[in-house]
């Protein structure tokens, strides 16, 4: 199996993920480092591939969907893959202290966050109380894709995924020197509940 040993650019780390969604896509799943063993290593510490930061949906379960076991991924997940502090330092932190050299940002398709925000826009309508802070972080985005003339629910999801990449790309210490120097990437991907697949929407530093 792959570990974070042989991991020694982002691309690996980029590829080994896409095996691992493929072996999910064609029901051929190892579900590796999971035993006995693997526990007891973990024990001391941990030394994950790549941070990823998903959707909350109960559909998009990300140790599943890319075929990993325990100690492989550092995962911040939020209801439409939303940004706020907590999320940034989390991902400040797996590429800072932990050394992770891919950073995923994971929208889906028939995301609820991004059509509950689509549908406030529309009809003018914006929720109060906690929920308005989920439209607060996804309008921009979908404006965004109105701007390019986009206008269906996969646009949208796909500009979100845009958006919340450049962001973290902006506001995360040392990223972007880390990707200019080889030493980290960074990909949006959109998973498809239609087939199990996840789809390249954007890319720095991998391929
Ligand atoms: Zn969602």
């Amino acid at each position: 199996m792959f570990t974070n040993e042989d991991a020694t650019r982002p691309q690996d780390v980029w590829d080994a993920l896409k095996i691992g969604n493929q072996r999910f896509v064609t029901h051929q799943q190892e579900r590796p480092n999971q035993d006995i063993v693997r526990r007891a290593e973990l024990r001391s510490g941990q030394n994950p591939l790549a941070v990823v930061l998903a959707c909350s949906d109960s559909r998009v379960p990300v140790e599943l969907i890319f075929d990993m076991g325990l100690g492989d991924l550092f995962v911040v997940r939020t209801a439409g893959e939303i940004l706020d502090p907590a999320v940034l330092g989390s991902i400040e932190y797996a590429i800072k202290t932990l050394g992770v050299k891919l950073v995923v940002v994971m929208g889906h398709e028939s995301c609820g966050a991004v059509a509950a925000t689509a549908e406030a826009l529309s009809g003018g309508v914006i929720p109060n109380g906690l929920e308005r802070i989920l439209i607060e972080k996804v309008a921009p985005s979908i404006l965004e894709a109105q701007a390019r003339g986009k206008n269906t629910t996969p646009d949208f999801e796909r500009q979100h995924i845009i958006e919340t990449v450049v962001q973290i790309k902006s506001r995360v210490h040392e990223i972007s020197e880390r990707i200019a120097d080889g030493t980290c990437g960074i990909v949006g991907v959109r998973y498809l509940l239609s087939d199990s697949s996840t789809k390249l929407v954007i890319a720095d530093g991998v391929e």
